[in-house]
């Protein structure tokens, strides 16, 4: 299990505000949002550190990371109008915790992005 901030969430050692969950991926609020909806989708089990790490096995797990942000997306509403999911890959994309997480932002709509 991780021993980032995200492993603590996964563990309930920390609080956080989870609004997904499945036997395989965790989705909750992001602590700092940057869209009116910020929700993180990870994996509860395989702490895989940045997409770099993931190899072949993985992507049945990455896969789902991507169907549970839509899923939660369509439930609640934002799928009309649309969203953005995003992964940061290391320290150009400014990745902080090093468990591998998807970004779902929605609510309003997005700027451009890009450096
Ligand atoms: P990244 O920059 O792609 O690594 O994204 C990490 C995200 O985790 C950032 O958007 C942070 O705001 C968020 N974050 C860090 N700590 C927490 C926390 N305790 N609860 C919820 N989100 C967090």
């Amino acid at each position: 299990m991780s021993d980032t901030i995200f492993g603590k969430i996964i563990r309930r050692e920390i609080p956080a505000t989870i609004v997904y969950e499945d036997d395989d991926i965790l989705g909750f609020k992001d602590i700092a949002p940057q869209a009116p909806v910020h929700v993180l989708f990870i994996p509860k089990h395989d702490a895989i550190p940045t997409l770099d790490d993931a190899r072949p096995e993985h992507a049945q797990l990455l896969g789902r990371l991507m169907l549970a942000a839509a899923d939660y997306a369509r439930r609640e509403g934002l799928a009309q109008d649309g969203y953005r999911v995003v992964m940061n890959c290391r320290e150009h994309a400014g990745q902080t915790v090093f468990h591998v997480h998807l970004h779902l932002l929605a609510g309003a709509p997005l700027g451009h992005f890009g450096a």
